[in-house]
């Protein structure tokens, strides 16, 4: 397989102008003559949707809710990152390009990232002029706070909800073009395959999921804006709806999939607290601008927080990086609360938890104006655990929140299948090994409302398609392989439900392959998962049929791509031999516990490619070369 990354030549600061004025135009009377398949309507998929539509092309929007405005982008709380420098505290384009870089741990392709930080700021006045209600200044000027990796103020918030206020924008901007009759939304549709045909991508099967019914839709572009697939896991911060499948099957297709161990271990979650939780809720990250992490010095105390006196409290993000203190990248927060707790130093009746004490701040601000910043976060926290953390500190530990791989894209966001574009969580392309906070939201902005329109323009005008219908053999075989695949699902009749194996998929998956990993943990990922497929494709029971709503055979064909999906994580993250971002390989670590990258064997995107049922996938490389930031050891101290 080739990945040609197609990253336009000249200074990187004037590539994207450049590839711009580069890039083939569709006269704009020929736009109405195309059409293109969205699959997503979050904050990429919404938000590229609507500017094509915009654009004149016909489109095709897909979403497994019952409304485009329920994508998991609602769920986004703490804000979105651009280089706006409004608190002239010396941000730019560049500054956010380099952090972005240095966060990502040097895993990321630096001609998208700087495009990133080049998009933010039109990003901002889109939405401002979208009406997305921004917090502002006393003056009427943009608010700004801190966020994880950055010594700037350079996040755009709307309270706690900065997701929902950006997505209720984007769908404004895509319901106006369904209006106008320019797209067309497919709510309660899952896709469940893609169709290729001469090479090229050109439609998807999506299963009805109200019907049951299996239905072929073509065009001449398919852009998957899909999310992430972090509930491999099982518990995870994600929506529990969040899947895989799209970009598996996809894969399964001829689309590489890269870097898929590069997931993300959020350290602000509630903690786990029983067996039959389903679900974890995150505590945003801007809450580290005013509350403070800690816990006790000594090892099994069991005294409440109150009465530790300050000299026995161990601030250890603070201590550890005094630059950066409680802004402290995620990855290197997160291994270190795992670290004290491991210590026997965590807080909570399962010793997995550390303190984010707001006491401080209360003290300085006053609740009301700590009220005003953060209180829905503080209401959905009390409203969980039953404390108010006006009173006592959160209890928060990590957990998955964000998975930087996916399909692998070039400058374009081409897949490896010519027509198949990719945006938003859905790729993997400008966050290399640790995703700095409040940049996922900018990302999938950028690449809906800034990078498709052109890139899937480009490769509009410049293609020859022939015309395809549903008899196409191609369409039919996707068909039948969907139709057989459900058949399986629900002719086992088997002792287990689809929760079961999920839940013990994710525990494998965090014991071997979450926060630490090490090449011991990792083989036996590698027998243990194989074992579980094997029982779940003797021994699953799905109630009912495929002709109605059945929310148990939706799960089981998310939970069989997940179990694949798990196994090539692991096996990516045994053959990456070093430590870079989320990816720790224990034995890969300074003196001081820290990341060790090898970048003599690894400073590359590891690309794979599906070999066939049963067959090792292929690992493919795509080198990365770092000239205007260049590799350095990464520190936050
Ligand atoms: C709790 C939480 C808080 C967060 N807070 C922040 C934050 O403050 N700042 C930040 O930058 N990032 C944040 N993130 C990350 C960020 O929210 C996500 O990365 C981002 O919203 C993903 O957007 P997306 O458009 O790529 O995908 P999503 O919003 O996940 O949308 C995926 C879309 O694809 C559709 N879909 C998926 N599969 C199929 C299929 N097979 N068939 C049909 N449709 C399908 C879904 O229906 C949905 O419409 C947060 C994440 C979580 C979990």
């Amino acid at each position: 397989m080739e990945l040609k990354a197609n990253i336009p030549s000249g200074p990187i600061a004037q590539k994207w102008s450049k590839h711009r004025f580069d890039m083939k135009l569709v006269n704009p009377a020929n736009k109405r003559k195309y059409s293109v398949i969205v699959v997503g309507s979050g904050l990429a998929g919404g938000a590229g949707a609507a500017s094509m539509a915009e654009l004149g092309y016909n489109v095709k929007c897909f979403c497994y809710q019952d409304s485009a405005r329920r994508a998991h982008s609602i769920a986004a709380q703490g804000g979105i990152n651009a280089s706006k420098n409004y608190q002239n505290d010396g941000d730019s384009v560049w500054r956010l390009f380099y952090d972005t870089v240095k966060g990502g741990d040097f895993r990321a392709r630096e001609a998208n990232v700087y495009r990133l930080a080049e998009l933010s700021v039109n990003i901002i006045d889109q939405c401002v002029a979208q009406g997305v209600p921004f917090a502002r200044e006393y003056g009427g000027t943009l608010a700004n706070r801190s966020f994880g990796g950055a010594l700037v103020s350079r996040t755009f918030y709307a309270r706690g909800q900065t997701g929902q206020q950006l997505l209720l924008g984007a769908y404004s901007a895509l319901m106006r073009q369904v209006g106008a009759g320019q797209v067309k939304m497919f709510p309660r549709h899952e896709m469940l395959e893609l169709v290729v045909i001469d090479g090229r991508a050109r439609g998807i099967v999506a299963r009805d999921m109200i019907t049951g019914k299996l239905e072929t839709h073509l065009a001449d572009a398919v852009v998957l804006a899909t999310g992430g697939y972090g509930n491999v896991f099982y518990l995870a911060t994600y929506a529990k709806g969040c899947n895989g499948t799209a970009i598996w099957r996809s894969y399964k297709k001829g689309a590489a999939f890269a870097n898929p161990c590069y997931t993300q271990i959020h350290p602000t979650c509630i903690p786990v607290h029983g067996d039959y939780q389903s679900k974890l809720t995150l505590m945003s990250e801007s809450l580290r601008n005013d509350g403070r992490i800690w816990v006790p010095k000594k090892a099994g105390e069991n005294r409440p927080a109150h009465q530790i006196p300050e000299e026995e409290r161990d601030y250890y993000l603070e201590r550890k990086y005094p630059t950066y203190g409680n802004l402290a990248p995620r990855d290197i927060s997160s291994r270190a609360a795992k670290q004290v707790c491991d210590e026997g130093r965590g807080v909570g009746p399962t010793g997995l938890g550390v303190y984010l004490d707001f006491a401080d701040s209360i003290q300085r601000l006053g609740a009301e104006k700590i009220g005003e910043k953060y209180g829905n976060l503080f209401e959905m926290y009390e409203r969980i655990t039953d404390e108010d953390p006006y009173k006592v500190p959160m209890r928060i530990f990590p957990a998955s929140h964000y998975t930087m791989g996916g399909l692998w894209v070039d400058y374009n966001l081409m897949s490896t299948i010519p027509g198949l574009l990719v945006g938003g969580e859905a790729n993997f392309s400008d966050h290399g090994a640790n995703r700095l906070g409040a940049s996922a939201l900018m990302q999938g902005l950028a690449d809906g409302y800034f990078v498709l329109p052109y890139t899937v323009g480009h490769y509009l005008a410049s293609t020859r398609l022939d015309k395809v219908d549903e008899t196409h053999p191609e369409a039919r075989a996707a068909v039948a392989a969907v139709d057989e695949r459900m058949k399986t699902l629900l002719s086992m009749k088997g002792k287990r439900t689809v929760t079961s194996f999920h839940r013990e998929l994710g525990k494998i998956m965090w014991e071997h392959c979450g926060m630490g990993r090490n090449k011991a943990g990792l083989e036996q990922a590698l027998q243990k998962i194989p074992a579980l497929r094997e029982e779940f494709w003797k021994n699953l029971n799905v109630p009912g049929s495929a002709d109605d709503l059945n929310q148990s055979l939706e799960m089981a064909g998310r939970v069989a791509d997940f179990l694949d999906l798990g196994e090539l994580m692991c096996q990516d993250a045994l053959e990456r031999e070093e430590s870079c971002g989320g990816h720790f390989r224990e034995e890969y670590q300074t003196a001081e516990g820290e990341a060790l990258r090898d970048d003599e064997r690894f400073c590359h995107v590891a690309a794979w490619e599906y070999a066939g049922e049963g067959k090792k996938p292929i690992r493919n490389v795509e080198p990365l070369v770092f000239e205007d930031v260049p590799l350095q050891t990464r520190s936050y101290k």
